[in-house]
C-alpha cells in the first residue's frame, strides 16, 4: 500500500514539472511575440514617413486599443450610439476594415483575410496592406485616429514607448482642449441623460489627467476585464498542488504513526526483556 501511494506520488510529481514546463515554456513564448510585436511597430514607424498616407497605422493602432478598452466598455454599457460626427467612431479610423481583415492564426502566422496569404509577422501583413490593398483606405479628412492620440494618451498602451519625463504645460493645455472638444462631439450634452452621463465620464477618464500639476492618472475609472494569464496559471498550479499536499500529509502521519507503534513495541519488548 505505502509503494503504491509513493509510486502515485511520484507520477503525480512528474505529472506537475511537466506542466510547469510547459507553462514556463507557453509563457516565453508568448513573451517573444510580443517583443516581435512592438519592434514590428517601431519599424513601421520609421518606415510610415516614406509613405505617402499621412496617418501612421501603429498610433492609430494604439489609439483603437485605447478606445476599445477604456471606453467602449462604458459606451455599450449605456447601450450608447456614437454619430459619424464622433471621430473615435470605428467608422471613422481609416485602418479599421484592414485591421479587422487580420487573422492572427499562431504566433508566426498572420493571414491577409482579403485574398488569404500568409506572413511571418505582422509587419510583413501591414506592408501586404499597404502595397495590395491601399484601395480600401479611405484617408479623407478626419479619419486620422493616430492624430487624436495626444488626447486618449495612446503612448500609455505603446510600450516601446517610454513616458517623457518632464511635461509640457502648452502640449497639456492643447491634449486637454482636444480631448474635450471629444467629449463635446462624441457626447453632446443636448442629447439626453446617457450622453451626459457619457460626456462626464470621458472628462474624468481622458481629459482630467492633461495637466502639469500632478492631476489623476488616465484611464482612472478602468478598463475592459482581461483574464490574467498569470493569474489562471497560479489557480491551476494551487489547485494541482493542493490534493498533492494533502497525500503528502496523509503519507508523512501515517509514516509517524507506524514509526511510534514500532517505538512502542520496542518500548514494551525492552520492559519486557528487564521483567523477565
Ligand atoms: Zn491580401
Amino acid at each position: 500500500m505505502a509503494a503504491e501511494a509513493e509510486g502515485v506520488v511520484r507520477i503525480y510529481s512528474f505529472s506537475l514539472a511537466v506542466l510547469l514546463f510547459s507553462l514556463v515554456l507557453h509563457g516565453g513564448a508568448a513573451e517573444q511575440g510580443f517583443q516581435q510585436d512592438v519592434g514590428t511597430r517601431t519599424l513601421l514607424q520609421d518606415s510610415s514617413h516614406k509613405h505617402e498616407l499621412h496617418c501612421s497605422r501603429e498610433r492609430s493602432r494604439a489609439a483603437w486599443k485605447v478606445v476599445e478598452e477604456y471606453l467602449m466598455p462604458f459606451v455599450e454599457k449605456q447601450q450608447f450610439q456614437l454619430s459619424k460626427r464622433c471621430r473615435l467612431n470605428p467608422q471613422n479610423d481609416m485602418f479599421r476594415e484592414q485591421e479587422e481583415h487580420k487573422i492572427h492564426v499562431d504566433v508566426n502566422d498572420w493571414k491577409c483575410g482579403f485574398c488569404k496569404k500568409s506572413f511571418r509577422a505582422e509587419k510583413y501583413l501591414d506592408k501586404h496592406f499597404d502595397n495590395r490593398h491601399s484601395n480600401l483606405i479611405n484617408d479623407s479628412q478626419g479619419r486620422c485616429l493616430a492624430d487624436l492620440c495626444g488626447a486618449l494618451h495612446c503612448d500609455q498602451v505603446i510600450e516601446s514607448k517610454k513616458p517623457k519625463g518632464k511635461c509640457n504645460p502648452a502640449a497639456a493645455s492643447r491634449n486637454r482642449h482636444l480631448c474635450e472638444s471629444l467629449a463635446d462631439s462624441c457626447f453632446p450634452v443636448s442629447e439626453g441623460p446617457k450622453a451626459s452621463r457619457l460626456h462626464e465620464f470621458f472628462l474624468r477618464q481622458f481629459c482630467d489627467a492633461h495637466t502639469c500639476s500632478g492631476g489623476p492618472k488616465p484611464f482612472s475609472k478602468g478598463g475592459k476585464k482581461r483574464t490574467n494569464v498569470l493569474w489562471l496559471a497560479s489557480s491551476i498550479l494551487i489547485i494541482l498542488l493542493l490534493p498533492l499536499f494533502y497525500l503528502l500529509v496523509y503519507l508523512h502521519r501515517r509514516e509517524m504513526k507506524t514509526v511510534v507503534k514500532d517505538f512502542r513495541r520496542i518500548g514494551k519488548g525492552g520492559r519486557n526483556k528487564k521483567a523477565s
